[in-house]
């Protein structure tokens, strides 16, 4: 059994079986609506069914554990999918968004998400973006003392109903991938509450601001342990266990414990699932489930990878030194952490024949080459696959979060469509417009088309 190559094997909780049926039903029919064909060589596909699902069980897993009336807010990493229709389906799903740029936060507003279940955490953040965050009411996580220097100005100068809070780091150590771990001792994030001095002075910040009311932790990014992402929130919880006793009242009314749950690119079955971390918080931080916190999540990866697929036409299959090679045109523009970083991001790929159809036949060893002129562009190196050949098609699995909605320009690839695909109801597939593919004119007018003489023309005053 191959699952980890193939995603189709028999054997997988039945939630992880209807994906894959669903995802070969959408495969099939974008061949033939033609989504993909002599005018589109890759496209991204997003699982409405399967985003509404994880929406659920996220709620689900944290409804449960909370007394009733509890305020939980599970604020989406845009980053994950910065896509306007997603981020407006999640928020009909009653999550909101985590948006760390002024785009994010753009494309959140324009989703239609509320400012109350909207929260701002990013690290740079400009006295302008402070301003319109507490114009708006958006929930704002100071990263450090100089950022909290802005926010006593901007309090003092005109009320505001954000949510303020410190976004701490509890300095646990880092997970698998160095570039996705956020509470190391030396983390660009966050204030590091293991650092000479800072612990005591989160706790006066506080003291001395009545308003400031939450705590922040985000321990990292895949690769982070289950019990580690545990210990972060624990550590945070008792920052505000303590910063409470000293305040003598509830001042932290609300615990924002970040994202990070960890998806599993090797196989189609989702572990770990929402209510296993659930359950791992509860054993860790029994009182973070008491009632007496307001939660926020800020889940990204988790509610997206499983539902996206890159799907490409194979436009070449050939050898060379033996080696065989699949070429297709999904490659480092769709999947970059996968081609720059190939051993940190696998990718399960799947084989489709010309029609769509889940490719059988004999498996051979192959490498799937996208269309960039470098070498190392590849999805995936050494591969067991039904032999794809000329016309096939190549699916890149678990693709919805940080993949193809974070094109890379290279070579000037035009950014593919997106369409999201739900049941028809009538036994078919249908399909809606997420992201329009990019025309080569915008890709000329965004590479300083209407300024193609600026260089030629420019002249130092008084020269000729
Ligand atoms: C990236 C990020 C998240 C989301 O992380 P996932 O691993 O996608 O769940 C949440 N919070 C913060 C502060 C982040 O930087």
């Amino acid at each position: 059994m191959r699952r980890d190559i193939e995603g189709r094997a028999n054997g997988e909780a039945p939630e992880a079986r209807q994906r894959a049926v669903r995802r070969d039903a959408a495969v099939r029919a974008a061949v033939e609506q033609r989504l993909i064909g002599p005018d589109a060589a890759v496209v991204g596909l997003l699982d409405v069914t399967g985003i509404r699902e994880s929406a659920a069980a996220l709620r689900a897993a944290f409804d449960t554990a909370v007394p009733p009336g509890t305020p939980v807010l599970h604020a989406f990493a845009v980053k994950a999918a910065p896509l306007v229709p997603v981020l407006r389906l999640l928020c009909e799903a009653d999550l909101g968004a985590e948006a760390a740029s002024p785009g994010e936060l753009a494309l959140a507003r324009a989703a239609g998400v509320p400012a109350e279940r909207t929260v701002l955490d990013a690290p740079a953040k400009t006295p302008a973006e402070l301003r319109e965050a507490l114009a708006l009411g958006i929930a704002v996580n100071a990263d450090n003392p100089q950022e909290l220097d802005r926010l006593d100005t901007l309090v003092h100068a005109a009320p505001t109903r954000s949510p303020l809070g410190i976004r701490v780091n509890p300095q646990l150590g880092g997970g698998s991938i160095r570039t996705t771990s956020t509470a190391t001792a030396t983390s660009k994030f966050g204030v590091g509450l293991r650092d000479e001095g800072a612990r005591e002075w989160v706790v006066r910040a506080f003291l001395e601001r009545p308003w400031l009311t939450r705590l922040h932790a985000h321990t990292g990014s895949q690769g982070i342990p289950l019990p580690l992402l545990g210990r972060g929130v624990a550590e945070t919880y008792a920052l505000a266990q303590e910063i409470n006793a000293r305040a003598g009242r509830q001042q932290v009314d609300t615990l924002d414990i970040g994202g990070g749950l960890p998806v599993d690119f090797t196989a189609e079955a989702t572990a770990p699932t929402y209510a296993q971390y659930v359950r791992v918080l509860r054993q860790e931080v029994p009182g973070l489930f008491e009632g007496r916190y307001g939660l926020v999540t800020e889940f990204g990866r988790s509610l997206m990878a499983r539902h996206g697929t890159v799907l490409a036409r194979v436009e070449y299959a050939k050898s060379a030194g033996g080696r065989r090679i699949a070429v297709t045109h999904a490659g480092v523009q769709v999947a970059t952490r996968t081609v720059f970083a190939p051993e940190a991001w696998p990718l399960r790929i799947a084989a489709y024949d010309a029609e769509g159809r889940p490719k059988r036949g004999p498996e051979v060893v192959q490498d799937v080459a996208g269309p960039a002129c470098f070498s190392g562009d590849l999805l995936a190196e050494g591969r067991v696959l039904p032999e794809l050949a000329q016309g096939d098609h190549a699916a890149a699995l678990d693709t919805g979060a940080y993949c193809f909605a974070h094109h890379y320009a290279y070579n000037s690839l035009v950014r593919p469509g997106i369409y999201g695909f739900a049941p028809d109801g009538s036994g078919g597939v249908a399909f809606a417009t997420v992201r329009e593919p990019q025309t080569l004119a915008e890709v000329v007018a965004e590479s300083g088309g209407a300024h193609a003489d600026a260089l030629t023309t420019l002249r130092a005053p008084g020269s000729r």
